[in-house]
């Protein structure tokens, strides 16, 4: 799933759980997979050795096109990052604040995972390795909707409201 889409329920979980930031990473992180194990929409990256219809499991090539991937990527997690400050509004006035806040262990946890991914194409040595064939296999399980360019996106943003509205209704 996009990284937006996985630090607002990275955040909203360590919310939802008042979760201190050990707790938080690990739901964050526990959530990446579940998210992922749901049939979804990725966004084309075309730097993926595999191309569109064979997602990038092995590697990404550095050009043109990773460049242009890069800026999608950087804005999904910039996305993400805007909607969870603006939603649930944590307090950091200091760099403390941050670093012992549960909401940014959270967000840390939902897209760690695919920032190891691209680790692993750059490096492929353990513990990346046992890493990614992990994530792939979760990956695998469900019959992704990338074709679906409407419907795929929708289901993420409906999943991103859900979790705006909800999660503060909870506390
Ligand atoms: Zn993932």
């Amino acid at each position: 799933m996009t990284l937006s889409v996985h630090s607002v329920v990275g955040a909203g979980l360590s919310v939802l759980a008042r979760a201190n930031p050990l707790t938080a990473f690990v739901m964050g992180l526990f959530s990446h997979f579940v998210l992922d194990a749901i049939p979804h929409w990725d966004y084309p990256l075309k730097s993926g050795s595999g191309g569109r219809s064979a997602p990038m499991y092995e590697d990404m090539v550095i050009g043109r096109d990773f460049v242009f991937d890069l800026l999608k990527i950087i804005a999904d997690a910039l996305l993400g990052i805007t909607l969870v400050m603006f939603v649930f509004k944590p307090e950091f006035r200091s760099l403390a604040d941050i670093l012992t806040s549960g909401i940014f262990w959270g967000v840390v946890g939902g897209m760690l995972p695919d920032f190891l991914q691209f680790l692993y194409f750059k490096i492929k040595k353990e513990p990346l390795i046992a890493f990614q064939h992990f994530h792939t296999w979760i990956h695998e399980k469900e019959k992704k909707l990338n074709d679906r360019n409407i419907i795929g996106p929708a289901l993420q943003i409906a999943l991103i409201i859900f979790c705006i509205y909800l999660v503060p209704l909870s506390l």
